[in-house]
């Protein structure tokens, strides 16, 4: 935990910031009582489905193609341990701090769990998609569902009759370059303060933001109980969870309004 002077230089700098960014993965979700999802896509990438096909294998673009089935069985079964998760505290001051900042933020994830949105978070940067939106590769139909009970009916395009898939960044997928350069151009337009939440900060796109942060002078703060690739980059390091973390932070922010 971060000393509490720390915690009120951080949340006078947030006030101040003319612009914010938030980047947040796996951890945040944790709190919502979800499995640390590692990997690109975002999911799993380490062991074996209930058939004993590995993680990797089961969530790639080329299952996909061959055998969907085995994809849409696999995250079923994330979706309905995902389904009755609440936004974490975390997730919710988030949203808080986006409303009530005078400045502009960008909140940006890793998770495909839809739950900044479920916390009132608009606009979220969600850079490995998310589980809840289907769409068809073959077209440009797409739609968003409340669950996977609703499934059934639009496995098979309504537009054109191909198979759909789930609107997320499957192993062997490159990312979706529109969203990466959303983020890189924002990241050299400035940010005056970064937040990294829950990442691990492994991947190269994840890492950079904040590279540029520091090279423009900016301040980088870090919430996560473990060491990551981003902690030699932190001003500040707040070894807690998410939720801990940004409650401190709330604290100070709401103290001296
Ligand atoms: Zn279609």
């Amino acid at each position: 935990m971060t000393t509490t002077k720390d915690a009120s230089v951080i949340a006078q700098e947030l006030k101040s910031a003319s612009r914010t960014l938030f980047l947040t993965g796996a951890g945040i979700s944790a709190d919502s009582g979800l499995p640390v999802y590692r990997g690109q896509g975002g999911l799993y990438n380490s062991g074996v489905t209930d058939e004993g096909i590995p993680f990797e294998v089961a969530l790639s673009e080329k299952t996909l193609r061959e055998k969907p089935n085995v994809i849409w069985n696999f995250l079923q079964k994330i979706e309905s341990a995902n389904r009755n998760a609440s936004p974490s505290l975390a997730h919710r001051i988030l949203a808080d701090f986006q409303h009530e900042l005078p400045g502009y933020s960008l909140l940006v994830t890793q998770n495909v769990d839809g739950l900044h949105g479920k916390a009132g978070s608009r606009d979220v940067l969600e850079l490995h998609g998310n589980l809840y939106r289907i769409r068809c590769d073959h077209c440009e139909w797409k739609t968003s569902i409340k669950n996977y009970d609703e499934l059934d009916k639009i496995k098979i395009c309504p537009e054109c009759n191909f198979l759909t898939r789930p609107d997320v960044v499957l192993f062997g997928e490159l990312l979706p370059f529109d969203k990466i350069d959303r983020l890189m151009e924002e990241s050299e337009n400035g940010f005056d303060i970064g937040f990294a939440i829950g990442t691990t900060g492994s991947f190269h796109y994840i890492k950079r933001p904040f590279e540029i942060i520091k090279e423009n002078g900016g301040l980088v703060v870090e919430i996560n109980p473990c060491d990551t690739d981003i902690s030699h980059m932190a001003d500040y390091k707040i070894k807690s969870t998410a939720s801990e973390g940004l409650e401190v932070i709330r604290k100070y922010f709401d103290n001296k309004k």
